[in-house]
């Protein structure tokens, strides 16, 4: 191809997408739309900027509106979280949770997560996994034990963990709580106290009920007893793609000398912008769109159960969050499960279920898919909807119908959901592309 070629062909790519997603259903748990005021400030003249440092104390010129629009950003985020301390600079989740590791362990220390196949992230994962705690600042990662009734933390056998590990001579220097597979608030009020006791900092990951949590709807981590929360702010917090840290007044001056200069020079300034503005929506519109969320997860769980799917939490009304987590080992696994229903252009993923690794199974075909509804909500979407959403997964898993001929009915389906709501300003359509160019 001649570079012109190249050119037009990343213009077409760029469309076809928009107008793929346009027709779609897109059920993809850490995914979401943001408003048109959000993409109008990611493409301002802010993301071709440096302004390293803090506002105020910048390392260049040429920062004042920058710097004013950060103030603000921390502002906005500090109301909405009950936080003493923000850092806005991190530049997605896992370069959040690399600054907390940077901050309160060194090389070698224990600390605690989810593993994978509980819900845990990489990010989090041990080094024979590649997970950045392992394998980039060299962190012995212990499991919380895990109840796969309750689909949720094991209390009394996490205890017996940190027990056992105290007897060995190891504190754990982090509780790392959160997770990428988040049904049920985990039980932070019942495991604060003993991680305190050992000197070890309480850290929640928000990254996928950010969202949620700043309109009132999951649960209210610091009052819990959490120390510190990372998280990226693209996922139930529709903001652009990019990460913070929040914290308690005594960690706010570790952890902003840390972020810069240690994880980030460039913090993307566009992004900080596009932030401000999504935390300024969630500050007006958070809880009737969280709350609408949660209703539509359970509406979506309900009714994928009473079509035959064996969704997951059935008799702990399946989810308090965004996500809804379903086996679907008897239609062939996730992956085949989720090549159908891309077909059909609706978008989930597949995943791995908490006995996954024990019955020999792989994260290349696992037997989970889960399903988010943050963007489906954004774009309108209420319960009705989502009986309607459930007929067509079933349409396709269980009566195997073609999923092409069920794509058309999506896109007629979506024909009334095209703007964005739960913000100040939605003139453009969700998906419109914008072209810059003549
Ligand atoms: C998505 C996610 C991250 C990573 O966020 P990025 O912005 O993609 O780097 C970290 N932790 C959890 C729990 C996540 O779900």
């Amino acid at each position: 191809m001649n570079p012109r070629s190249y050119y037009e062909r990343i213009f077409e790519l760029l469309e076809a997408h928009h107008l793929w997603f346009k027709r779609s259903i897109p059920l993809i748990a850490s995914e979401n739309v943001p408003s048109s005021a959000v993409r109008e400030a990611i493409i301002s003249d802010f993301c071709n900027r440096y302004a390293e440092g803090w506002p105020g104390d910048r390392v260049y010129a040429g920062c004042k509106y920058l710097d004013e629009v950060e103030v603000m950003a921390m502002e906005l985020a500090k109301k909405l979280y009950n936080a003493d301390f923000a850092d806005v600079r991190p530049i997605s989740g896992v370069v959040a949770n690399l600054v907390l590791y940077t901050v309160f362990t060194e090389p070698g220390d224990h600390i605690f997560a989810l593993p994978i196949p509980r819900g845990g992230h990489i990010s989090a994962a041990r080094r024979k996994f590649k997970g950045t705690a392992g394998a980039v600042r060299g962190l012995n990662v212990n499991y919380f034990a895990y109840d796969e009734e309750e689909l949720n933390i094991d209390v009394d056998r996490t205890i017996k963990r940190i027990n056992a590990l105290a007897k060995k001579g190891v504190k754990p220097k982090l509780a790392l709580f959160g997770a990428s597979v988040f049904l049920f608030p985990h039980p932070i009020k019942e495991l604060a106290d003993v991680f305190h006791s050992l000197d070890a900092v309480v850290a929640y990951d928000a990254s996928h009920v950010a969202g949620l949590i700043a309109g009132g709807c999951f649960q209210k981590p610091f009052e819990e007893g959490v120390d510190v929360i990372s998280m990226s702010t693209h996922k139930t917090l529709p903001g652009p793609q990019h990460g913070m840290i929040l914290s308690v007044e005594k960690y706010g001056d570790l952890i902003k000398n840390t972020t810069f200069p240690a994880l980030v020079s460039n913090h993307h300034l566009h992004n900080v912008a596009g932030l401000a503005v999504a935390l300024a929506e969630m500050l007006a519109f958070g809880r009737t769109y969280a709350s609408q969320i949660v209703r539509n997860a359970k509406a979506l769980a309900q009714a994928l159960y009473e079509r035959g799917f064996k969704v997951l939490g059935e008799k702990k009304g399946f989810t308090a969050s965004h996500t809804i987590l379903i086996d679907v080992s008897e239609f062939g696994g996730g992956a085949p499960v989720e090549a159908k229903l891309e077909e059909a252009n609706i978008f989930v993923n597949r995943n791995l279920l908490p006995w996954d690794v024990r019955l020999g199974r792989h994260y290349k075909n696992p037997g989970g898919m889960r399903l988010g509804v943050s963007e489906v909500t954004r774009l309108g979407m209420r319960e009705n909807e989502m009986v309607e959403i459930a007929d067509f997964i079933k349409s396709v898993i269980i009566d195997g119908k073609d999923p092409k001929a069920i794509r058309e009915k999506v896109a007629e389906f979506r024909r009334s959901f095209q703007r964005v709501h739960y913000c100040f300003d939605n003139a453009l359509e969700a998906y419109e592309y914008v072209k810059l160019r003549k």
